[in-house]
């Protein structure tokens, strides 16, 4: 993260081998420096999880212009876009609420992106913002099925999602959500999230294999074009489950559990895994017993990459048998 607070420059911006449609591309990461996620800053306080709020700045100190200035820093170089397949774009909330990413700033970004020979790009966006109206700069701009849109579903499970996660949304807001990203022939990245706060390894594994295969059953009933984002969890500052992990009550999920999770999925449609730590360091990132983390994180880069099961054949450690619940 840059230390900056500069609303002209983004927070953060980055080139990741990736893996699309089979093939091994490179995708750039852009993330603004945006006023963040609205429900983050409602009375509700946000997901028990979410550590976004430290790469925003607040909403009076953003103007609309900042955010066109943070986007042309970048996309105006003459060599910005080559070799880059695949475009990400975060705000740290929800690119289609027009109180975080405004209609002018969509339309100068579509209409950059929509005139260059990038073949995806990814938003992502709470479901209520999801609308026929909020993907009017996208469908005006992009070809169809070029834009990708992440929903943080987390899980399928109403008890996980609402009470464990704090979500503040409903199944039924998703599958709406999803019909209208069908009708407009757009993509699904729905994101998963690996043991939150009040499951045991075991249950979170159960709860994330559940959740991918109940995202693809949906998403195949509409007949849109889907993944899964698996994102097991790292705890940053300043969230809800940073305080239980500081009182010794909740630990991430074992790497083994995430191996696990992507060969249970990998049958049903594209997973992809949520890797990039920033900074957090080992404690409070997916681990396995010490020996064998640097092993697992790197196959589970090389899966991201390959989208082959097989960089996972030769993994093993004397700990992947000894904690319950794992593969
Ligand atoms: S996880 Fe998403 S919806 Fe939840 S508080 Fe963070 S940005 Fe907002
Ligand atoms: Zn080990």
């Amino acid at each position: 993260m840059k230390p900056s607070d500069d609303p002209r420059s983004p927070a953060w911006v980055e080139r990741v081998p990736a893996n699309l449609e089979g093939i091994s591309i490179v995708r750039l990461i852009f993330i603004f420096r945006a006023p963040g996620c609205t429900y983050a800053r409602s009375p509700s306080g946000g997901c028990s999880m979410c550590g976004f709020a430290a790469m925003t700045l607040p909403p009076s100190k953003i103007s609309k212009e900042d955010l066109i200035a943070q986007f042309d820093s970048v996309f105006d170089r003459p060599d910005a876009l080559s070799g880059i397949s695949e475009v990400d774009l975060y705000n740290s909330g929800s690119f289609l609420a027009d109180e975080e990413m405004s209609p002018e700033v969509r339309s100068h970004v579509f209409a950059r992106l929509g005139g260059s020979s990038v073949t995806r790009v990814l938003i992502e966006s709470r479901p209520e913002f999801i609308l026929k109206g909020t993907l009017r700069e996208a469908s005006a701009h992009l070809s169809p099925g070029v834009l990708e849109v992440g929903i943080g579903l987390e899980s399928a499970t109403d008890d996980v999602r609402e009470r464990l996660i704090r979500k503040g949304f409903d199944l039924p807001a998703f599958e709406r959500a999803v019909a209208v990203l069908a009708a407009v022939r757009a993509r699904l990245v729905a994101n998963v999230l690996l043991k939150p706060l009040g499951l045991d390894e075991a249950a979170a594994i159960d709860d994330a294999l559940k959740t991918g295969r109940y995202v693809f059953e949906t998403a195949k009933r509409l007949g849109l074009p889907a993944r899964v984002a698996l994102q097991p969890v790292f705890v940053p500052p300043g969230t809800p489950i940073e305080k239980e992990f500081l009182a010794g009550r909740y630990k991430p999920p074992s790497l083994w559990s995430v191996i696990g999770v992507v060969k249970g999925l990998h049958p049903l449609g594209g997973v992809s895994v949520g890797m990039s730590e920033e900074g957090l360091g080992p404690k409070r990132s997916p681990a396995g017993c010490g020996l064998c983390d640097d092993s697992l994180r790197h196959a589970l880069k090389e899966y991201n990459r390959t989208k082959s099961l097989g960089v996972f054949d030769s993994l093993n450690c004397s700990c992947r048998l000894a904690k319950p619940g794992i593969f």
